[in-house]
Formats: C-alpha cells, structure tokens, sequence
C-alpha cells in the first residue's frame, strides 16, 4: 500500500492523530509510517479477575484501593471482574469515587430470560451496570466444561447487546507440547468469532491465556506470547480486515506480575492484560496497571 491515508496530512517520520470512536468511546491513534502504511496503536486494557475469591467487605476495600491507586492514571482502560453477588456494591463504590474503572462480569448467559436455573442474563448484568463481560475462559471451558459453540452464543449476544466482551483462548499443557497451539487457538477464535459482523469487532478484547500459565507461576515469555498475539491478529485481519484487526486489543494473562508486566506489555502486539491472582492485591494490580500505562506511552 502507498500513499497517506485520506484526510491525514504526511509528516516526517510518524505523524498520530486520535480517532474518536464513537461506537464505544474508544481512543485510539492512527500512526502513519513514513511508508504511508496505517497501524493504530490501541490503548491498553488491564482487567482485574476476582474469579470466586473476597467477600463483601474484603472486595469493597479491594475496589477502594484500586480506585485510589489508579486516580490520575490516563491512557488505560481499566476494569475489574468481581463475582456476581457483588456487582452492584462495587458499582456504588467505583461511582461514588468518580473512578473511570469499567465494572466487569466473569460470565455471562446468552438466553433472554426463563427456565436457566443459576445463569445471569445480559440484561441482568446491563442492569447492574456492568460494561465488561469475560468470556469463555479458561475456568469456564476446562472446569465447567463449555464448549465453543455455547461460547459463540455469548460473545454474539453480547456484542450485539453493545457490551464489550473480552474474549479468552488459550492451549493447555498438552497441546503446546505437541506443539498446537496455532491451531487450538486459531480454533478458538475462528469458532467464538463465527457469524459475528464486523462493525462488532469494536467492542471486543481478545486474551490470549495459556492455561499451563493461569495460576501457576509460569508466565508465558514476551516472545512466545508476541508470537501467538500476531498470530491471533493475523487471523483477525483474514476474518475482517487489517483495520479491524489493528483495533483490536490483544491481551494476555497468564501469571502476570509486577515484575513481568513490562516486558509483556511492551511487545508490540501485547496490549494489556488480564490478572488473576495478582488483582487481589491492590498494589499489585495498580503496579501492573501503570505498567501497561507506561510501556503504550513508549511504543514505537
Ligand atoms: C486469569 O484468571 O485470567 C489469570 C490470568 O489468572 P492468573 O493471573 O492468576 O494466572
């Protein structure tokens, strides 16, 4: 491709202009290469999975914390996943501190309303003021055993309810060993991603989580990582276009820490992560947070 996109003035070097979106109030620059060649440089999104973990007053004071921690801190969106019983009380407590921090759910039943006996409804959740909704991960697909087809019900149900849904894929042990993991998780998308219209590709984040790394200590490293992060987004620009893909937040988890978060997130299709174990301590979910922060201010 040659030539600067429509509408935007060449510069020497890199010129970036944000791009207001107002499908979901998302900023992102467009940066031109000298080439003429569009790549968007997404900003980061770091969310926080409880999973079944505090109760009402130890995730109250986890919601303060973090809400305090992250005050001033521009140039990410965060967003925290606590369980269900707790929505609304930590809704009230993110509102009453002005915090800019996104209410999220860890799951999600893709049915209207009726006969589900223990499931939740967007609705539900629309209700409560969630904005974020996790789906399929790894917990969900290896313990409650869903499969990618109920998996594609959700994500399609949600975006198209206007929510955000973070997406997650990822290989076990096995599979990598026996050196599957392009195709698990290239399944894993393609499956999720199935039926689902372009213009809704807005609202997704995508979170790239080997499950030999969730909760285990063993962090995936920045280049295998990177590696399955271009291969993901290689597939979005086949599904939909370069221009989608580019938008599309990548994020990984897998024992993401204070100590390993930059270097994670500084690889150049990494945007962000999702924290499980460390996002139940407040100053390590916050360190994490300004991590992603950081290192999206300082990529090329
Ligand atoms: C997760 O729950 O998505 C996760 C990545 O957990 P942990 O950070 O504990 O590995």
């Amino acid at each position: 491709m040659s030539g600067f996109v429509a509408g935007m003035v060449p510069a020497a070097g890199r010129t970036r202009r944000a791009v207001h979106h107002t499908a979901f109030h998302r900023t992102y620059a467009v940066v031109l290469t000298p080439k003429g060649t569009s790549v968007a440089t997404r900003k980061p999104f770091v969310g926080g999975n409880w999973k079944m973990n505090t109760n009402r007053t130890t995730g109250s004071d986890l919601a303060r914390a973090v809400s305090d921690g992250l005050v001033n801190l521009d140039g990410l969106d965060a967003a925290v996943f606590p369980p269900f019983p707790y929505l609304l009380t930590i809704r009230s407590i993110l509102r009453d501190r002005g915090a800019s921090i996104r209410l999220g759910s860890q799951d999600v039943y893709h049915q209207q309303d009726g006969a589900f006996t223990g499931e939740v409804s967007i609705a539900m959740l629309k209700d409560c003021g969630v904005q974020s909704v996790l789906v399929g991960h790894s917990e969900r697909r290896h313990v409650m055993g869903e499969k990618d087809e109920l998996i594609n019900k959700k994500l399609r149900a949600l975006l198209d309810a206007g929510l955000e849904a973070v997406l997650c894929v990822g290989e076990t042990q096995e599979e990598r060993e026996a050196g599957h993991q392009e195709i698990v998780n290239a399944r894993q998308v393609r499956t999720a991603l199935a039926e689902i219209p372009a213009p809704y590709t807005d609202r997704l984040i995508v979170a790239y989580e080997p499950v030999w790394a969730i909760g285990t200590g063993m962090t995936a490293t920045p280049q295998d990582a990177q590696e399955m992060h271009a291969m993901i987004r290689g597939l979005l620009a086949r599904l939909y276009s370069q221009a989608s893909a580019d938008r599309v937040r990548i994020i990984y988890g897998g024992s993401v820490k204070p100590d390993n978060a930059a270097e994670l997130f500084s690889q150049t299709d990494i945007d962000g992560g999702l924290i499980g174990g460390a996002s139940l301590k407040s100053a390590d979910f916050v360190a994490i947070c300004k991590a992603a922060a950081e290192t999206a201010g300082a990529k090329p």
